[in-house]
């Protein structure tokens, strides 16, 4: 009897191991090849073992009901060693084995015959084998017929290892299917939260479509969103939860450990994974903590912001720990990247927001300033133009020729402050003052702005011509007026030739492609336009003209305050239209602008 392993036995076990019979229920197929194998031999007993590293294993027996038995007692080591059919006729011939316990004792074995199951890289993983309480003898067919037998047990072998391998790459390509799924989904979830980004940077919008949806994908009992505060506390912005658990949502929290331990390793980013708070190496109080929310698991990463930390974003499971994968770790850390983001544009945003309220609020205020300064300066102002009027009624030639000069100087301030005043309350009346909108007819308009300009048209000799006028919704008042600047500015910028004016009009849309405009105008707005043939602005100027105060000529050249195209660009403004300049220093230059086209549609 063999009492040593060797390491063919360790070749031999593997094999067995793989083919996974060891242990496993009785299967008809291995019972019926036993039955058939008695039936032969016409034995009462027959036997499929398998042999590991201390037993013979049964996985279909006939007329025996044992399980299983030590390796070494028994027959069937004599296959082993044989690795060949071997028939024993009477068991007690043998002085040998007459001794086996098998023979001796139950189930008296005086028969055997045995097939080794050989497999076709040669391991031996067990037999086939008949046994009777009486001697026998085969003949040479039912010897072929065991043989026969054995082999289709070793078929059957190899069917079960083959079904082993489908199964599993079944199972395999049924958790690659699931990984797609779940990258199809995170990217799906991605381009949602990018969206709602994208659309709205409602902070509170983005932070509860994120927990709802990472609850839903990640089956988590608890997703929400904690934003941290200076003095180490947090408050839960955001929760979904599953029914049962309890809500922490609102919640103030503060966890003395966490504010030591992990606050500065999260704010370089640290994502924590813990798979069963019970056993994991955290401390106690940190512990405790957790479980006050029927926490068992739980899955934290940081949400930061310009590089601080804003907060945390944190899955948990609470039934059951659960191992966080690599795909919910990814998907957490790339989303709450992308909380960060939105948190920092909707930061600038509020800014920005705060910044343009202070500064209409302030414009309001100046604009408020500006008129009752101009206002009320206007009183004194008028007081000291009569009196100097008088003086120089009166005293004109009566006093000595420097006195005259420093009279007419007196007078000519006078005159100017009048005119800064009356620009200045003009500017700021453009939104205080300003008239309800209406339908204009502007041919209409543009005929005022000449009459009021008759006298300077004459003297310089301009010419004025326009295209056919449309009728627009407007302040009539304050369309007079951005016509009239800006041909009293062609006029009064022209060059050594009598000015020629032309004003334009087209609708956005139709006409537009007719000119080769460089803005085109959109289809619901007209663009006018007012073009000279004068001294033309250098193309660095254009915007800053629109400035209020600023000039590009001294007084002596041209006079002037600076004031009227700020006024037109805010009555423009007020209209919904934009306004600027082309030009051509030496050309000309056309001031082009734009007026919404509402006729016909409630505003
Ligand atoms: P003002 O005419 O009182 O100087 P504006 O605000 O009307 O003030 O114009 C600002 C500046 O823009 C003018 O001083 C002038 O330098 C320039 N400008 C305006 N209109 C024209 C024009 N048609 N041609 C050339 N330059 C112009």
């Amino acid at each position: 009897m063999k009492a040593e392993r060797t390491d063919e036995d360790a070749v031999r076990l593997e094999a067995l191991r793989q083919y996974q019979i060891l242990d496993t229920e009785p299967e008809e197929a291995y019972d019926s090849l036993a039955q058939l194998a008695a039936y032969i031999c016409g034995t009462p007993m027959a036997l499929i073992n398998f042999i590991d590293e201390h037993r013979q294993w049964f996985k279909a027996k006939v007329g025996l009901d044992v399980l299983e038995m030590p390796w070494n007692v028994g027959l069937c080591y004599l296959c082993q060693e044989r690795r060949d059919i071997v028939v024993v006729t009477d068991t007690l011939a043998d002085e040998k084995l007459a001794k086996n316990p098998v023979v001796i004792a139950e189930p008296y074995v005086r028969f055997y015959a045995g097939v080794p199951l050989i497999t076709a890289k040669g391991d031996m993983l067990g037999t086939l084998c008949v046994l009777d309480r009486v001697p026998r003898e085969l003949s040479q067919k039912q010897m072929e017929a065991l043989l026969a037998l054995s082999r289709q047990v070793l078929n059957q072998l190899e069917l079960r290892r083959n079904l082993a391998k489908v199964s599993r790459f079944a199972e395999e390509l049924e958790q690659t299917e699931t990984s797609l799924r779940q990258s199809e989904r995170r990217s799906q979830l991605f381009a949602e939260i990018t969206v709602k980004i994208r659309e709205t940077l409602q902070i509170e919008d983005i932070l509860r479509t994120t927990v709802t949806e990472v609850q839903k994908l990640l089956q988590a009992d608890r997703v929400l969103i904690f934003q941290l505060w200076a003095d180490g506390s947090g408050t839960v912005v955001q929760e979904a939860v599953l029914p049962g658990w309890p809500v922490i949502l609102g919640k103030n929290l503060f966890d003395s450990c966490f504010k030591e331990e992990y606050l500065e390793r999260y704010r370089q980013g640290r994502v924590s994974a813990i798979e069963d708070i019970e056993s994991a190496y955290i401390r106690p109080c940190h512990r405790e903590f957790l479980q006050q929310f029927a926490i068992r698991a739980n899955l934290v990463v940081p949400i930061l912001v310009r590089e601080g930390i804003w907060g945390l974003l944190l899955a948990h499971q609470c039934a059951t720990p659960r191992r966080w994968n690599s795909f919910e770790t990814e998907l957490l850390q790339q989303l709450a990247n992308q909380i960060g983001i939105a948190i920092s544009q909707a930061q600038l945003l509020a800014k920005q927001t705060c910044y343009s309220q202070e500064l209409a609020r302030s414009n309001s205020e100046l604009e408020q300033f500006a008129y009752v300064a101009s206002h009320d300066l206007q009183e004194p102002l008028r007081m000291v133009t009569s009196y100097l009027q008088l003086l120089e009624q009166r005293y004109k030639s009566k006093l000595d020729a420097n006195a005259d000069q420093f009279i007419a100087y007196a007078v000519d301030g006078a005159h100017r402050m009048q005119t800064l005043i009356n620009d200045l309350l003009n500017y700021s009346r453009v939104s205080t003052r300003g008239q309800p909108f209406v339908p204009v007819d502007c041919s209409a308009v543009l005929k005022q702005a000449i009459a009021n300009l008759q006298v300077a048209i004459e003297e310089s000799g301009a010419v004025i011509t326009h295209d056919l006028l449309p009728e627009v919704i407007a302040d009539a008042t304050q369309l007079t007026q951005v016509f009239q600047n800006l041909i009293s500015n062609a006029i009064k910028f022209r060059q050594n030739l009598p000015p020629k004016i032309h004003i334009g009009v087209l609708k956005g849309g139709v006409d537009a492609d007719k000119e080769s405009l460089n803005i085109i105008p959109s289809e619901d707005e007209w663009l006018f336009w007012v073009r000279d043939n004068g001294i033309g602005i250098e193309s660095q100027y254009v915007e800053r003209i629109f400035v209020i105060f600023q000039r590009l000529h001294g007084r002596a050249k041209y006079l002037g305050t600076g004031i009227g195209l700020a006024i037109c660009k805010k009555i423009i403004e007020r209209h919904g239209g934009i306004i600027w300049v082309e030009s051509e220093p030496g050309q000309g230059s056309i001031f082009y602008f734009t007026i919404p086209d509402k006729t016909g549609k409630q505003s």
